[in-house]
Parts: structure tokens; C-alpha cells; sequence
């Protein structure tokens, strides 16, 4: 069966064809790939296709697809079995890898997914504090529990409405909406609910509607905000833990987080989410404390030699040399934009990490996001399928470069875009 027939016949079987909705391609009038293998920065689909892959599994496989370390301890792994509800030391190696090597955090829990993760610092951040209301910023995403699906009401400032059907009014009431890189609109709204607020959470750097790179001082003047409030700082990691360096923008700000959270790169493409903090914090959930989070395959053991096998890779050389590749694509990219119909193009990046947006004004928030971002997107992501290069299927994603990409994958890439 060819892509498009995959795809009616998905249709039948599952809600939109799709798994999780970006997949779906909506709004980008083509039909959805689907994908049959993954080498290195390559994938194929269905049809025999082959793309260079900027998705990447949006963001996971910082070593590319298959890397031969993590699949051969995954294989062992397997030999030995792969969930037993109980302890194991898989989890302690990595959990004690991770501690060992981030300042700023004294324990970790592992769990599933990144969504998981953001949802047990909430709980987390509320029965440490005894307070309700949390922060979030517009523009950033933390995953699809429902306290965060909550975007700024149409009212006055300061009011929340759900972004999705089937959150009740009463849950938007405790996430109150901010506006990115606005330290005057934070103040305020810290003011207006005193005592009243347990957790500010923010991507550092915000990278799911676009990638919209906050300044030191804010970031800085957010931590102050929060410690002359006794409000907690939660930095969302998902995306740029172990990506932006290994301590990811903690480590690369040198602000200390009262909780981070992680995803992806921790699990080296397996699910895997993580909640890590100061210990007295830590200490709140159970067995030890009265905060209450559980999970069947948490840790599995497969997911967790993954985790270690990439982490253990990621040295500050290759930090090095992943930037190094980065911005040789970067400079391909964006010759092929210059010379093509896409000269208003801007390629926005940070170290591995890129976004390609129509306009040469810097964006530190999704108000100032060109109108017709996705009309020319669809326009370029077709032309670049095409060449068979595979960005990140929706104009707000960001583009991810892993290591495989480097040495011949850059002559490959000149090829097909010049093609
Ligand atoms: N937080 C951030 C910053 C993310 O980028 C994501 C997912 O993209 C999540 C949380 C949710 O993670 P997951 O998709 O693993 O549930």
C-alpha cells in the first residue's frame, strides 16, 4: 500500500489516522508519510522513499536513528527481560549518572512521557507550597494534561479559558496566563494573587510555537520573581535538556531551578519523562511524602539502559561537534533560501535546534509571529519533501539536527537541494 492508502485505511481505525495530531500533516495538503525505517539522519517510507530527517521523532534522537551503542545495550536489555514492576538497578545507574553530573538537581523519578512529567511537578509544586495557582506563558507548550491546555481569556488580563474542549472553566482558573518575555506582566500578576501561587513554569527556552529564545536577564528576573514570592521555578526541559549542552538551559543560564523537568533525550527515543529537584522537594512525593505518583512501566528497565547509553555519549565534545554540524546545515539552508523563492526566510537557531520563519525581525513571543508563517510553510515543506528532505511536519515545530547528520549527510543534503 502506497502513503495515501495507509492513510484512508488509518482513518478507519484510529481518530484522524493519527496517533498525536502534528502527525496528521492538517493544514499542509499533502498526505502524511509513513514511515517504515530509520538509519542514522535517514528515514524511508512506505513508498521507498528516503528523506533527511530535521524531526528527528521531534527532538528524542540526538545520536540519529539506530545508534548502534544504545540498540546493542537495548538488545541485552531485552535478554534479561523488560518490565518487573520492581526494583531494579537500570534506573538507579541512570538516575545516579544524571545527579551525579547536574548540579541543580538532587533526585530524580522517572516516569513515561514529558506530559507526565510537568503533570507530577504540578501536583508536586502544590503539595510542597499547600498553594494552587500555577504560571505558564503563552507560547509554551508542556504537554496535554489538562491545567495546561489553558490559554490567556479573550477578557480582562489576567484570565484563563481552556485551548481544549473537555477542560473544565474551573481548571483554567487556577493556570493563569503570561505573556512571554514581559517581566512587568508577571510582576503584575504575581501581585494580584498573593500567596496564592505555587509554580511558575517555563520552556527557557521556548521551542514548540516556533523558537523564541528569552534573554538572560529576563530568565534571571524571573528566577528573582519567584524567590521574593516563595513561588516555585520550574524549568520545562523537555525539549532543551541534554540538547542545549548536557545540563541543558540551566546549566547554559547558570539559573537554578526548584524543579526541572524532562523528556525525550533522556529516554533515548524510548518513553521516558522525569521529574528532578532539590531533595526537600523531592521528598514530598511517595512513599515518602504525601504527593501521590505511580506508574506500571515507569523505569522499565529498556527505556532506562537507552537513557544511560545516550547520556553517556553525550561528552562536551560532541556538544561541540553537533554545533559544528549544525551550523553547516544551517549555512546550506539557508544559501538554498537566499537563491530560492524564500529570500524573506530567516532560519532562527540555537546550537542543534532551528526554526524557519518568514521575516528578518527577532520574536520573543508568539504575537509577533509573521500572519502568513503557515501559508509559506506549506509552500516549502512540499518543495523540501520533494528533494526529500523532512522537516518537522507544521510551520510552529521547530527543526532538530542530530550528530548522524554530520560528515556525508551534508554532501547529501547539498545534493538534494540543489536538485
Ligand atoms: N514539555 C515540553 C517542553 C515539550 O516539548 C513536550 C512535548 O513536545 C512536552 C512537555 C510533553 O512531552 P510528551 O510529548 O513526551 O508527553
Amino acid at each position: 500500500m502506497n502513503n495515501q492508502e495507509l492513510f484512508i485505511k488509518s482513518k478507519q481505525y484510529v481518530p484522524g489516522g493519527v496517533h498525536s495530531p502534528v502527525r496528521s500533516f492538517k493544514g499542509l495538503h499533502t498526505t502524511p508519510k509513513f514511515i517504515k525505517e530509520g538509519h542514522g539522519a535517514f528515514i524511508t517510507d512506505e513508498e521507498n522513499k528516503s528523506y533527511i530527517d530535521f524531526c528527528m521523532s521531534f527532538g528524542p534522537l540526538i545520536l540519529g536513528h539506530q545508534n548502534q551503542t544504545v540498540k546493542t545495550k537495548v538488545i541485552e536489555a531485552l535478554d534479561r527481560g523488560w518490565s518487573f514492576g520492581a526494583c531494579e538497578k537500570y534506573s538507579l545507574e541512570l538516575a545516579e549518572y544524571l545527579v551525579e553530573r547536574l548540579p541543580f538537581i538532587d533526585q530524580v523519578r522517572f516516569m513515561n512521557s514529558g506530559t507526565e512529567a510537568v503533570m507530577t511537578a504540578i501536583r508536586l509544586a502544590r503539595g510542597f507550597t499547600g498553594k494552587n495557582k500555577i504560571i505558564k506563558f503563552d507560547g509554551c507548550y508542556h504537554g496535554h494534561m489538562d491545567s495546561m491546555l489553558i490559554k490567556a481569556g479573550s477578557g480582562l488580563a489576567g484570565t484563563s479559558t481552556a485551548s481544549s474542549a473537555g477542560v473544565t472553566p474551573v481548571t483554567g482558573q487556577d493556570t493563569l496566563i503570561c505573556e512571554l518575555g514581559n517581566l512587568d506582566k508577571v510582576e503584575e500578576i504575581i501581585k494580584a494573587h498573593p500567596g496564592e501561587i505555587a509554580a511558575l513554569f517555563i520552556e527557557p527556552l521556548p521551542a514548540n510555537n516556533g523558537l523564541l529564545p528569552q534573554s538572560q536577564e529576563y530568565l534571571q528576573g524571573l528566577r528573582t520573581l519567584c524567590t521574593e514570592n516563595d513561588i516555585l521555578l520550574v524549568f520545562d526541559e523537555v525539549i532543551s535538556g541534554f540538547r542545549i549542552g548536557f545540563g541543558g538551559m540551566s546549566e547554559r543560564t547558570g539559573i537554578d531551578p526548584d524543579i526541572v523537568t524532562y523528556g525525550k533525550i533522556i529516554g533515548g527515543g524510548f518513553p521516558v519523562g522525569a521529574v528532578a529537584g532539590k531533595k526537600e522537594i523531592m521528598e514530598k512525593l511517595a512513599p515518602l511524602g504525601d504527593v501521590y505518583q505511580a506508574g506500571t512501566l515507569s523505569a522499565n528497565p529498556v527505556a532506562m539502559v537507552a537513557g544511560l547509553a545516550n547520556m553517556q555519549q553525550l561528552t562536551p565534545k560532541f556538544y561541540e561537534d553537533l554545533n559544528e554540524t549544525s551550523n553547516n546545515i544551517y549555512e546550506l539552508l539557508n544559501k538554498w533560501l537566499k537563491e530560492n523563492n524564500f529570500s524573506d526566510y530567516n532560519l532562527v537557531n540555537y546550537d542543534s535546534l532551528f526554526w524557519l520563519v518568514p521575516t528578518q525581525e527577532s520574536i520573543i513571543n508568539p504575537a509577533l509571529i509573521p500572519q502568513n508563517l503557515s501559508n509559506r510553510f506549506d509552500e516549502l515543506f512540499k518543495i523540501f519533501l520533494e528533494k526529500g528532505i523532512y522537516l518537522s511536519p507544521n510551520a510552529y515545530e521547530i527543526g532538530f539536527v542530530s550528530s548522524a547528520h554530520a560528515g556525508d549527510t551534508l554532501q547529501e543534503l547539498e545534493k538534494r537541494l540543489w536538485n
